[in-house]
């Protein structure tokens, strides 16, 4: 399997993340990156291909125009103030205020475009997201001729939705990638989301449309982030409606569990038929990642390859989540080999 890869995935290096009352180094690194590229290569996964240049206005198919021009002015806007740390948040449009206002501050700006504030932007954000679209696209691209195809893309997408940011996430990269699968002809896609929260931004991106199944095994929202989306009640609306899948999971969750849910996404996806399976690959449900609370053991990686490879469609992985740092290398790639075996 062939891996597309920016050898810039370090331009977005932000230094602080709001985490439990404390500015903590951030769980979404660079090194991430390099632990699977390392893997990648030791284990022979394949190819190892660079990004190409893209027509990049393909994402205001997924994002709104204003939220694209915040981004790219959020830093210098945020600088001009005097501030001097990372940019986040400390107010947002609540259910007592009028949240149709787009103030022209930065951080009332930066309130109404973000959805969580653990993510700071910082001096290369923005170019280090347009960096992650890039290899979502050339891979959507390189897929046509190929059975499937690994997108590393950093930072990851799928809590990004048409104009908020937040969960570490800027752009919806496997959104986009969608996009322009359709644009060159695909009539249904399906987009399975296994990181271990839940992909709200993708799932609203696509809630009223039937073209687009979004599907997605994760933790509970009443218990695990984002909390505000992502239950089992949330069907899709208008023509979308009966296009969307949330299976929660609670606490603990053992890989035999998770593995039932799995089962029943995989018939959701024989029924639906689609010409492209899009996988949100995280590897955050494993069993020591440092924010998240479900059981799967490396091992276990491997039989998930191999039931998305089950299906026999044209498939594409999109990097998510995953912040057991030393390990991540090794599920990542144990769910691409379990597809390949
Ligand atoms: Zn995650």
């Amino acid at each position: 399997m062939k891996t597309i890869y920016s050898k810039k995935y370090s331009l977005h290096n932000s230094l602080t993340e709001l985490s439990g009352g404390k500015l903590v180094k951030p769980f979404e690194t660079s090194a991430r990156v390099k632990f699977i590229l390392n893997e990648i290569s030791n284990r022979k996964l394949g190819p190892i291909i660079e990004a190409k240049d893209q027509d990049l206005d393909i994402i205001y198919k997924v994002h709104d125009k204003n939220y694209v021009k915040f981004l790219e002015t959020a830093w210098d806007e945020w600088i001009k103030e005097g501030f001097k740390g990372e940019a986040i948040p400390t107010v947002w449009p609540s259910r007592s205020m009028n949240s149709k206002i787009i103030p022209n501050n930065i951080e009332g700006k930066l309130g109404y475009y973000c959805l969580a504030n653990e993510t700071s932007i910082s001096q290369g954000t923005i170019e280090g997201a347009y960096e992650s679209v890039k290899i979502a696209l050339t891979a959507a691209e390189i897929l046509q001729n190929e059975k499937s195809i690994f997108a590393l893309c950093r930072p990851p997408g799928h809590h990004a939705s048409n104009d908020q940011y937040g969960g570490y996430c800027f752009f919806n990269n496997i959104a986009i990638a969608a996009e322009k699968l359709i644009e060159e002809g695909a009539k249904k896609i399906f987009i399975l989301d296994i990181d271990f929260h839940h992909g709200n931004g993708t799932q609203e991106i696509f809630y009223n449309r039937p073209d687009v199944y979004f599907a997605s095994l994760h933790g509970d929202p009443m218990e695990a982030f984002p909390h505000f989306l992502g239950h089992a009640d949330e069907k899709g609306i208008e023509d979308g409606e009966g296009f969307n899948l949330n299976c929660p999971l609670p606490r603990n969750t053992s890989y035999a569990q998770w593995r039932k849910s799995l089962i029943k996404v995989i018939d959701e996806v024989k029924t639906f038929c689609p010409d492209f399976f899009l996988i949100s690959l995280g590897v955050d449900t494993f069993e020591n990642d440092p924010i998240s609370f479900f059981k799967l053991k490396s091992v276990d990686y491997f039989d998930v390859g191999r039931i998305i490879s089950s299906l026999n469609l044209p498939t594409l992985f999109v990097m998510e989540g995953g912040y057991a740092i030393n390990q991540i290398g090794i599920n990542t790639v144990n769910i691409l080999k379990g597809f390949e075996e």
